[in-house]
């Protein structure tokens, strides 16, 4: 499977909700995707002329579609005839990848996260003094990623010389099985122990499996001992990560822990009006106001409503209008408030199909897990607004993986009527079990 082909695809098909099919043609019929990067794509066209009116006119569409699908920033580049394509090699383990806007500068602080900039800050100046871990925690889309790369960027900026390791929870368990498979564990030990500052972005991942906790700990006392700063970031408190080795759970909470929570309507029109401003849209205040008293419980959401805005305007060329802000809205919540979490879709999928939810993010290939995997999959795409990265992820895998499962379901619903049936059931038994918002 090409996932670069994939996206590409993914990005024609989106395209072409939004444009003619003659536009599509003249600009897109000859475009070829190169390389998809951890934070870019590449793409390449014949001529000048056609990159110019691509990256005027089509530019800000793709990178918000790929910034919502990875929910990442993301950039296009694009190359034109044989011009060749020079990877970009400074990402050295040291350093940090440009997550450009995550600064403190365009963090918007108000009470529901003015505790956790606060300590951010504080961190940030005093890195390994004061907080040692910082431990962020909160729903999904409320800043703590943001949070967590802002520390990165200003610490990097006033001790350069500082060494700095990110990575994610589930990156860390894979990391880890890889290094042990080609028996170098040791280079792994020493890239993430030998640091001044460790980013650990959502570390919920690694709750439940074992040998991964086991290094995490000992990677954890080596740094801290060495009076070096921790931060890291989780969906939720300690306490409530059932599967979480109990000496990992102590020492989460001998730190700093802050949480993270909804923001008001006054902060939520306070960021509004900021990331419009950053895409250079202007937006009248009731439009503003509109927007943050619909969207109230995540400012992913809030800023994906505000990039839409900005590609309807730059393609469409049309002013904006309540009729395009609900549209926007609707794009980006799909079901309104109601939306489940991930983890009811994963358990009522498994109790339909007699499993239970850890089987569905293990191994087992076995056809009935298989399938029930799947279908998580396609639901949480049908009914949340997580990112297919996010979505791999709730089962332990990876995008392409999501892509791929979420295809196969659609194809069965067109093919097999029993398939709509078994969708329409689980469905109901999360949209009606409690805890389904
Ligand atoms: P989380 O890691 O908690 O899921 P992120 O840090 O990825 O959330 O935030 C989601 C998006 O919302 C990011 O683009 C981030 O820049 C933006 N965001 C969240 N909180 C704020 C804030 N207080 N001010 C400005 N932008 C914010
Ligand atoms: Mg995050």
């Amino acid at each position: 499977m090409n996932s670069l082909m994939d996206i590409w695809q993914e990005i024609l098909h989106h395209l072409s909700s939004q444009l003619t099919p003659t536009a599509i043609n003249t600009w897109f019929s000859d475009c070829e995707p190169v390389a998809l990067e951890e934070n870019c794509l590449v793409i390449r066209t014949p001529s000048e002329f056609k990159k110019s009116i691509i990256s005027q006119r089509f530019s800000s569409i793709i990178i918000s579609y790929l910034s919502d699908l990875f929910s990442c920033e993301f950039d296009l580049l694009i190359l034109v005839g044989d011009e060749e394509y020079e990877k970009d090699s400074s990402g050295d383990d040291d350093d940090l990848p440009e997550m450009a806007g995550y600064t403190f500068d365009n963090f918007i602080v108000g009470n529901s996260n003015k505790f956790a900039h606060a300590a951010a800050i504080s961190v940030a100046e005093n890195p390994g003094k004061n907080y040692n871990p910082l431990f962020i925690y909160g729903n999904s889309g409320l800043g703590k990623t943001h949070l967590l790369w802002a520390i990165g960027h200003s610490i990097r900026e006033r001790f350069p010389e500082k060494k700095i390791s990110y990575i994610k929870g589930d990156d860390f368990t894979n990391e880890m099985v890889k290094s042990i498979k080609e028996g170098k564990t040791e280079e792994f030990r020493n890239k993430h122990r030998n640091v001044d500052l460790f980013l650990v972005d959502d570390i919920q991942f690694i709750a439940g499996k074992q040998s991964t906790q086991i290094e995490f700990f000992h990677t954890f006392n080596y740094i801290y001992e060495a009076g070096h700063q921790i931060v890291i970031t989780s969906d939720r408190p300690p306490m409530e990560m059932s599967l979480l080795d109990d000496r990992l759970r102590t020492r989460f909470e001998g730190g700093l822990m802050a949480d993270i929570a909804p923001p008001d309507l006054e902060t939520r029109m306070a960021i509004a009006r900021n990331k419009a401003s950053r895409l250079g849209l202007f937006l009248p205040d009731d439009i503003i106001e509109y927007i943050a008293s619909t969207i109230t419980a995540n400012v992913r959401q809030l800023e994906g409503v505000i990039k839409r805005l900005t590609a309807y305007k730059e393609i469409l060329n049309s002013d904006i209008t309540r009729a395009s802000v609900d549209r926007a809205i609707e794009d980006v919540t799909k079901k309104g408030t109601d939306i489940p979490k991930p983890d009811n879709i994963i358990r009522e999928t498994a109790k339909y199909y007699s499993l239970k939810p850890e089987d569905l993010k293990g191994n087992n290939r076995s056809k009935n897990t298989a399938m029930a995997r799947q279908i998580a999959m396609y639901l949480m795409r049908q009914l949340t607004n997580l990112s297919l990265n996010d979505i791999g992820k709730e089962l332990g895998r990876n995008h392409t993986t999501a892509l791929s499962s979420i295809r196969k379901i659609e194809d069965l619903m067109r093919s097999d009527p029993d398939m709509t049936g078994v969708i329409r059931d689980i469905t109901s038994n999360i949209t009606t079990s409690s805890g389904s918002v």
